[in-house]
């Protein structure tokens, strides 16, 4: 509920609550799930409470959990009911169904056969009828003529419930000396134990997924009951994870995201809860399990920036990871091969411990990076690939090794706009351009979701057929590397295509086995597979991410595109990465061609440091939102009145949000600069608590604002 602060209960007698209990609880005249996050002694009092109604039979959050969970909520200046309701959404979710197992009677087959004798032998353990017969390899008919004759016999039992429990003496990968370096200084820290945090900075294709698997497998034999969360900024990425981890401990370790089925959420939920699941592999929401012996936490590719929540609770899962490393007296492992500025001013600060990969793994090299400059070589009228790229994509193809085409953008064509009249198409409610979508032949808003089949007239002037599609989107480069090599198996890879992490899955697994010849891919593919043959990385518009002009925009640029090029020469063989530009000059293709990470964030730092802008100041952003657009206007205009003064505050605002109408409300932005000094959460609480909004008019606020939208 969107309270300030946790409501005082009384205890009914006998009921021996404990912090962190879940119970139901009066709310005016409902009845609310809640947790107890604070008991105490209650002398008299001036005011009668209501009493508690029931503890409730579910799983108690522990102490750490509890503290988390106020803190996030504290930090981000939100109600402590959005990240509790995080942290309960696995014990809300449906409880497993159980599931119909069938075991041997112990009765003898009238008569028998090789077959019936191998499925007497695999129902040693229970297993569905399904399961049976594929263990023992027979059809299923031969199954159900047992049942018929009951000699197997069908049981219900709870869905597996139990996650073994994984064996950190298994040998793990052979570490080159690199490697094994990092991994014994990384052990060497946790076995100090208490908090700490180490930054594992190593180019892509260095293994940093082995040194940090090394650093749980010690935590794990240190501690029979320690736990591991292992956090991934995007579900594509949890698979290949996942199936490192249970060829590393011989277990799976519980998953967790927003594709988990409800039931196995509440299964993986309760087995945290329990101690009983001790590894999780999961993406940011996983950070809210309610872990009672976590002991390290490792954000991987710590610089996404997937990890911020921009809706509902806004947070940042690499500062909430460090924070709750705190509150458990855990470790922090943050690995990247392209770390943020925040935390590379960190670990330069000696508040974190740099570890640095050397080299590649293996034999692999880095790749040869080159800019096509396309003042020089454009590409022809109506195509996106320049001649430059066509040539090494055709090299590529003639030697059998594969190329991926790396253009961030989802669809066909990012803008339609009508030839007769210059009519733009977009959102009927929402400040954003409609994108083509061939596949499914319609005109989609990627903010909103909003969609439409694309009009046969112009909507506008109602022209016929004057509708045209601007820019390239992957499905128009795909269509154009299609044309340019109809004997080359082309395919997409971008959050359409790859909708879930099966799908995802399968198209990674193709590409690994060498049945694709050219990927085109947005940012989904750029990050943490290994394609073995893949030996050239274009980057179709180089210049995309530096266009948005936000604080970021050159430092995500940067990383993107290290980690797109990074994809090059995994294996023995030489890769080669092109970047199609219009402005090769500028600091981040240089910084890309040398291959100099550390010039590029050396020049960066000096201008945030100049600017007193992040990792130098902080941030935070205040959006107010309204359907009417008057009230709004004096909401923001009180609000700007009503900021407190405080010295090394700087307040912005409000203006016209840049995208100053989504879902029919109208949005207006105040910026807020402050000192590292300044105690940013408490300075927006008062001001939030000053806020008066009318019914009309909705407050966000975000600290450390990645968006400035
Ligand atoms: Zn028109």
């Amino acid at each position: 509920m969107p309270l300030p602060e946790a409501f005082d209960y009384a205890e009914p007698d006998g009921m021996g609550l404990e912090l962190g209990d879940q119970v139901a609880a009066p709310l005016g005249p409902r009845l609310l799930r809640g947790v107890v996050v604070g008991l105490r002694e209650a002398a008299g009092g001036n005011r009668p409470l209501k009493p508690i109604e029931e503890l409730l039979a579910e799983p108690r959050l522990p102490p750490g959990t509890v503290e988390f969970i106020q803190w996030a909520a504290r930090y981000s200046v939100d109600w402590p009911g959005q990240p509790l309701a995080i942290a309960l959404r696995g014990a809300r979710a449906p409880k497993p169904r159980p599931v119909r197992v069938l075991e041997a009677t112990g009765a003898q087959p009238a008569r028998m056969t090789p077959a019936r004798e191998k499925v007497l032998a695999a129902a040693a353990r229970p297993l569905s009828p399904a399961d049976l017969a594929r263990a023992a390899g027979v059809s299923s008919g031969v199954v159900k003529a047992l049942v018929d004759e009951g000699v197997l016999a069908a049981r219900l039992i709870e869905a597996d419930a139990s996650f073994p429990p994984p064996d950190p003496a298994r040998p793990g990968a052979a570490l080159n000396a690199s490697q094994a370096a990092a991994a014994g200084a990384l052990t060497a820290l946790l076995a100090e134990g208490g908090f700490s945090v180490a930054l594992l900075d190593g180019v892509t294709g260095s293994g940093k997924t082995e040194v940090y698997l090394e650093a749980a497998a010690a935590v794990l034999a240190a501690d029979p009951d320690a736990q591991v969360l292992i956090l991934l900024p995007e579900i594509a990425l949890t698979q290949a994870v996942i199936g490192r981890v249970a060829e590393r401990f011989g277990a799976e370790p519980g998953e967790w995201h927003s594709d988990v089925a409800p039931p196995m959420r509440r299964r993986v939920w309760e087995a945290v809860a329990a101690g009983r699941c001790r590894i999780v592999v999961g993406a940011r929401s996983a950070l809210f399990l309610p872990f009672p012996r976590l002991k390290l936490i490792v954000v991987d590719e710590e610089h996404d920036a997937s990890f911020k929540q921009e809706e509902g609770f806004i947070y940042h899962a690499r500062d909430l990871a460090v924070a709750r490393g705190k509150i458990e007296d855990a470790a922090v492992v943050l690995a990247s091969a392209t770390p943020s500025l925040e935390t590379l001013r960190n670990a330069e600060q000696g508040r974190y411990r740099w570890l640095r990969l050397e080299g590649r793994h293996g034999e692999a090299r880095l790749p040869d990076i080159e800019l096509i400059d396309l003042r020089e070589t454009p590409p022809e009228t109506g195509r996106w690939l320049s001649p430059p790229l066509v040539k090494a994509m055709g090299e590529t193809f003639a030697r059998g090794e594969q190329t991926l085409l790396f253009l961030n953008r989802r669809g066909y064509a990012p803008l339609v706009l009508c030839k007769a009249c210059g009519e733009r198409m977009t959102a009927p409610d929402t400040d954003s351009w409609l994108v083509e979508h061939r596949y499914s032949g319609r005109l989609v808003c990627h903010l909103t979701g909003f969609s439409m089949p694309k009009p046969k007239a112009c909507p506008h002037c109602g022209a016929a057929d004057a509708l045209v599609s601007i820019g390239p989107g992957v499905e128009r480069v795909e269509e154009e590397a299609k044309s340019l090599f109809p004997q080359a198996r082309v395919a997409v890879f971008s959050s359409d295509t790859a909708f879930d992490a099966r799908e995802g899955k399968r198209l990674i697994e193709a590409m690994a086995d060498g049945q694709i010849d050219i990927l085109v891919a947005t940012q989904a593919a750029a990050k943490g597979h290994n394609f073995p043959d893949l030996t050239l990385v274009g980057v179709v518009d180089a210049d995309l991410g530096l266009r948005g002009g936000d604080l970021r925009a050159a430092e995500r640029t940067y990383q993107l595109l290290a980690q797109a090029t990074g994809r090059a020469g995994r294996k023995e063989k030489a890769g080669r990465a092109l970047l199609q530009t219009w402005a090769p000059e500028h600091a981040v293709m240089q910084a890309l061609v040398a291959q100099d990470r550390d010039a590029f964030v050396a020049a960066e730092m000096a201008e945030r440091e100049a600017a007193g802008l992040p990792p130098f100041g902080r941030l935070a952003a205040v959006v107010a939102s309204g359907t009417d657009p008057v009230a709004l206007e004096d909401f923001v205009r009180l609000a700007a009145q009503s900021a407190p003064n405080s010295p090394g505050v700087e307040v912005y605002g409000p203006a016209d949000a840049p995208l100053g109408l989504i879902r029919g409300r109208r949005r207006k932005r105040f910026l807020v600069r402050a000192d590292r000094t300044v105690d940013l959460s408490a300075y927006m609480a008062t001001w939030r608590a000053r806020m008066k909004p009318p019914a009309s008019v909705r407050v966000a606020i975000d600290i450390d604002p990645y968006s400035f939208l």
